[in-house]
């Protein structure tokens, strides 16, 4: 029986189980498609997913499929400089998601258990039932990165507040028969109105189109040329001709969140937990640091020598998280509304980023490097994370009965960091303080679950 089971092979999960892995636990990730996707939602990885899966090993394999560098994020379409951060990596990479998916499945101990689809979810004091593929499979614990219309918090009744979508978008991947004169063919921060052309490999362009027909037709309706053919025609005039569709799909600008991501022994993480306009490119850069933050804390967990309340920090830091990024994407989405009025605060927001300080805060929060959480001082930069998941201690001694839980570094500068990078100590007095706090007494708990479901 595995210790975790994890719903959806999407980075979020995968990223989730190859956590919990390296961290020595049993994982089997279940998953609804019988073949890994082709298509690819997300073009982008921001800097602090670079850190993240730079630090893991796992974007070298990622490496041979970027398209380009980008030197700045973007806030409703408004170029954000990211040259000035403090990062290795002050660049968005242009990357299809498939290509970071299958680096991080291809790293997993675990074959992903694939035509399995979630369809029932039981759980009892010691563990989780998931009914998938018609199989039962039992495990200590579930986490549920089934995506933004998640099974699984459909099964739970989960309360998902927010708002319904009042926009209706199309993505297509598509190749054209004739291009628009003057069309870019380098890798370019996406425009922000509708009919963008992005040059993908092989000859095939990104669009998405959100003009009148889109907002007529059904969620359900079939995306078909002709109807890509005009909104690329309102775009860029008579001479674009769309050869071949390859993939095109309708989503919206819902906006909604968890009200809880743990029930009991079932934790969410990813879309699954959050759903928003994907403008400013921040999904997966926030699935990924879900799993980032939640992985350590859950194998604490089933070890039993996590700290009383540890896995509830996952709920305590990361909401917060989130829910700012909702606030974020729902401005940047009032932003690009076609009225008069949207367009005068639209010039004053251009105006207030044009002052530096402005401008490096938003880039900050959009590469998510800015992240910190209550009590953590910042992200160290230069602390690779240890391959089993250990905590990192850089030049200090490390007290007796830790060393399970806590790899030691020569280095200088004293640092505690956390397993997902962060620091909680940092020179001075309460090493052990911040050692109990984040990685418990070592003196394994059994029976442990964490304090609250
Ligand atoms: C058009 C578009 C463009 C985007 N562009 C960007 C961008 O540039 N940058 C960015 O950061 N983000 C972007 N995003 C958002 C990003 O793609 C998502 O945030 C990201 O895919 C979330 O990953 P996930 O693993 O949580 O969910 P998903 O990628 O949705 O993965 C969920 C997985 O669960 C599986 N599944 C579903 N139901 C079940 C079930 N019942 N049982 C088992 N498995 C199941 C699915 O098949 C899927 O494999 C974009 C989104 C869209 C729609």
């Amino acid at each position: 029986m595995p210790d975790v089971l994890v719903a959806g092979a999407g980075p979020t999960g995968l990223l989730t189980a190859f956590e919990l892995e390296r961290a020595g636990l049993d994982v089997l990730v279940l998953e609804r498609d019988a073949v890994p996707t082709t298509q690819s939602k997300a073009l982008g990885l921001q800097p602090r997913s670079v850190e993240l899966l730079a630090d893991r090993g796992l974007l070298t394999a990622i490496e041979p499929h970027v398209q380009a560098k980008l030197p700045a994020g973007h806030f409703s379409g408004v170029p954000i400089g990211y040259s000035d951060l403090s990062t290795r990596f002050p660049y968005q990479l242009g990357v299809e998601q498939v290509h970071v998916a299958a680096a991080i499945e291809a790293r997993l101990r675990t074959p992903v258990l694939r035509g399995a689809a979630v369809t029932a979810v039981t759980q009892d004091d010691d563990g989780v039932t998931v009914t998938a593929g018609g199989r039962e499979h039992r495990a200590g614990w579930l986490v549920a990165a089934d995506g933004g219309h998640s099974t699984v918090r459909t099964l739970l009744g989960a309360a998902f507040p927010g708002r319904p979508a009042r926009v209706s978008l199309v993505v297509a991947d598509l190749t054209l028969a004739a291009k628009p004169a003057g069309l870019a063919e380098d890798w370019q921060l996406p425009s922000q109105g509708s009919g963008y052309l992005l040059p993908l490999s092989g000859g095939r362009y990104r669009t998405v189109v959100f003009g009148e027909e889109q907002q007529r037709l059904g969620r359900d309706e079939p995306v078909t040329a002709g109807e890509l053919q005009r909104a690329l025609t309102a775009a860029h005039g008579p001479g674009v001709v769309v050869g071949e569709v390859l993939w095109a799909s309708r989503f919206g600008d819902a906006s909604r969140q968890l009200e809880r991501y743990r029930h009991g022994r079932v934790l969410f993480a990813g879309d699954a937990a959050h759903i928003h306009l994907p403008v400013g490119g921040q999904g997966l850069n926030l699935g990924l640091q879900d799993a980032a933050n939640l992985g350590w804390k859950l194998a604490a967990t089933i070890r039993g020598t996590a700290p009383s309340g540890l896995l509830d920090t996952y709920h305590g830091e990361r909401h917060p998280v989130a829910a700012r990024v909702l606030v974020s994407t729902r401005a940047q989405a009032v932003l690009g509304v076609p009225d008069p009025d949207a367009a005068a605060v639209r010039e004053v927001v251009m105006g207030l980023l044009a002052v530096p300080e402005a401008r490096r805060a938003v880039a900050m929060e959009i590469s998510g490097l800015g992240l910190t959480y209550p009590g953590v001082a910042e992200r160290a930069t230069d602390v690779p994370a240890a391959p089993d998941g250990r905590a990192v201690l850089v030049g200090a001694a490390l007290p007796p009965g830790w060393a399970d839980r806590v790899e030691t570094r020569a280095g200088a500068g004293p640092r505690l960091v956390r397993p997902d990078g962060y620091v909680v100590w940092a020179g001075g007095p309460g090493l052990e303080e911040a050692l109990l706090r984040w990685l418990g007494t070592g003196r394994p708990v059994v029976g442990a679950t964490g304090s609250a479901s």
